[in-house]
């Protein structure tokens, strides 16, 4: 197995955006000037959510972009009973409870009306409160989710970006869903799974995600699987300040491809904001694998200064 053995995770909810597009680089930078191995894995179980053509269109994309990948593209729609088998063992060793919590329930409970629901903290109101996943079925009259049960304490690890960062995940989400009511794996479960399964030993992506990484490792360990090394990098802001995710039109890879945009032109934009202040008007994803430094990639989000084909804010 290659010492830098890392996976491109995009989810096809959307349109890829710039921001994704430069953690991508990042990653097949550091793997290709490792000699790593790159896969390339949809997180596609999110079903609402994923519509046709989406994953043709990000897989277009990153060839697009130039970025290239030793193995897949693989689906996690096609890996549910890899999921379903952590599940079980997570339930059978008693660190999962059924959960009939509707999020407007537990709005209330934690007494925040207005908190968004990843920000709040889950009460702990199903822990301990049904004997079995029948029993809370027949309690709510429809079938319960799936909660981790989240012991307390911080959990500390050394991120190869951000130098060591420690979180108590108890406190900053508390038990979280492993399975949704209407039975799909959830992001931390499946990434967790895949990534001890597929071998991955460097994770790299956005720092919107530094707070699932002590979930992730809290299901290493309950699983008994050996932990990836993160990466955590800065998220690519607008020239308003708002995050790509936010924004439609042209900021989207797909966009930029199809009005026959120059994909040189992309990358130079990116490298620029990523260690590479004096690129080059155009230039290749490949052309600066050997010169990439991480060291010189800013420590603060990047805010992209008008973009040569924008639109106004
Ligand atoms: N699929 C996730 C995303 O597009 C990335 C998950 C990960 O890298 O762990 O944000």
């Amino acid at each position: 197995m290659a010492a830098f053995r890392t996976r491109l995770a995009p989810s096809p909810t959307g349109s890829m955006h710039l921001g994704n597009a430069r953690t991508f680089l990042i990653t097949w930078w550091l793997a290709r000037q490792a000699g790593g191995e790159v896969l390339l894995r949809l997180e596609d179980l999110d079903r609402a959510r994923v519509k046709p053509g989406l994953v043709e269109r990000v897989i277009e994309d990153l060839r697009w972009l130039g970025l290239d990948w030793d193995e897949g593209p693989i689906l996690q729609s096609e890996r549910v009973a890899l999921y379903e088998a952590a599940l079980r063992s997570l339930i059978e060793g008693g660190h999962c409870y059924p959960c009939v919590c509707s999020r407007k329930e537990i709005r209330a409970a934690v007494n925040a009306p207005h908190a968004e629901d990843e920000e709040s903290t889950y009460p702990g109101t199903c822990r301990g409160r049904f004997a079995s996943w029948e029993e809370a079925r027949a309690f709510k009259g429809r079938p319960p989710a799936w909660r981790f049960r989240v012991p307390a304490g911080e959990i500390a690890f050394d991120d190869r970006f951000l130098g060591r960062v420690a979180l108590d995940p108890a406190q900053a989400g508390g038990d979280f869903v492993v399975r949704s009511v209407d039975g799909a794996f959830a992001y931390q479960l499946a990434v967790t799974v895949d990534d001890a399964a597929m071998g991955i030993n460097e994770v790299v992506r956005g720092d919107d995600l530094v707070a699932s990484t002590p979930r992730q490792l809290l299901l290493y360990r309950t699983l008994g699987l050996a932990p990836p090394r993160f990466t955590h990098l800065p998220l690519v802001l607008d020239e308003c300040g708002a995050r790509m995710a936010k924004r439609k039109g042209d900021t989207e890879i797909a966009f930029l491809r199809t009005r026959g945009i120059d994909p040189r032109e992309v990358i130079a934009l990116l490298a620029r904001c990523s260690g590479f202040p004096e690129a080059p008007a155009a230039l290749s994803a490949a052309a600066l694998v050997e010169r990439f430094d991480l060291a010189r990639v800013p420590r603060e989000a990047v805010r992209f200064s008008p973009l040569p084909w924008s639109q106004t804010c």
